[in-house]
């Protein structure tokens, strides 16, 4: 089976498009949360995931868009985007986020957007905080999205390697457990403004990073006619 494993859209429907044009053919989705906040189409988005099978996971956006997390825990950026997507989400749209898991195990596969031991709010971005995770799933391979930063961790009960998500080249993951996290679709956090996705190959093991290039001038724009924050939307060409 093929899967497009994707975080942090983030109501960025330009870059979401781009990624699905870009993925070629694919069985399904997994989308790792943050389908809305910062961005200017949090419906269209929702819409355009629901018009895929796919599987999906809360991330700390979505949830805070709905009020179910304390919008006081987010950067005054993120609080207004959260505020001004409440007030966006259509009926559809506020019963699928609602609905979403927290943790999803699929195979040998768990997916969640934080981590394992704090699914919507830990950010896995340190070797040890990694290894603090392992006992909390118990599936071999994890996906993790929320620090928009593509990484894999190889994991074995001695030690975490940190290994380098090359773009373009296909993975072939052993025996170790892994923690992966694809990068952000709609707002990359690793200096380069690309969207950010990876291609599962469930039978041959392999994960393939990709980047994909989007028109950041269209989301700016809609951006700033929604008046959210001006940092929010300059970050995007810088890919920070
Ligand atoms: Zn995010």
């Amino acid at each position: 089976m093929q899967v497009l494993v994707l975080s942090d859209i983030h109501s960025n429907l330009v870059a979401l498009q781009a990624v699905l044009a870009d993925a070629g053919t694919f069985d399904t989705i997994w989308s790792l949360g943050d389908v809305v906040g910062y961005g200017p189409q949090p419906n269209e988005c929702i819409e355009l995931l629901l018009s895929y099978s796919h599987l999906a996971v809360a991330g700390n956006h979505d949830w805070g868009s709905l009020g179910k997390l304390d919008l006081r825990d987010f950067n005054v950026d993120a609080r207004q985007a959260n505020l001004w997507t409440r007030e966006q989400l259509s009926a559809r749209s506020w019963g699928y986020i609602e609905a979403l898991p927290e943790t999803l195990d699929e195979g040998d596969y768990t997916l969640v957007h934080g981590s394992p031991r704090y699914p919507l709010i830990e950010y896995l971005v340190y070797p040890s905080l990694v290894r603090q995770s392992l006992p909390f799933f118990s599936t071999s391979i994890c996906f993790v999205g929320h620090s928009h930063i593509p990484s894999i961790f190889a994991c074995t009960d001695s030690e975490v390697r940190v290994l380098t998500p090359e773009i373009g080249v296909p993975i072939k993951l052993g025996n170790e457990r892994y923690i992966i996290n694809p990068g952000g679709v709609g707002q990359p956090r690793d200096g380069d403004a690309r969207a950010s996705y990876l291609l599962l190959d469930t039978a041959e093991r392999t994960i393939t990073f990709r980047r994909v290039p989007y028109d950041i001038l269209i989301t700016q724009t809609l951006m700033q006619e929604a008046g959210l924050p001006p940092r929010s939307i300059a970050r995007l060409e810088f890919g920070w």
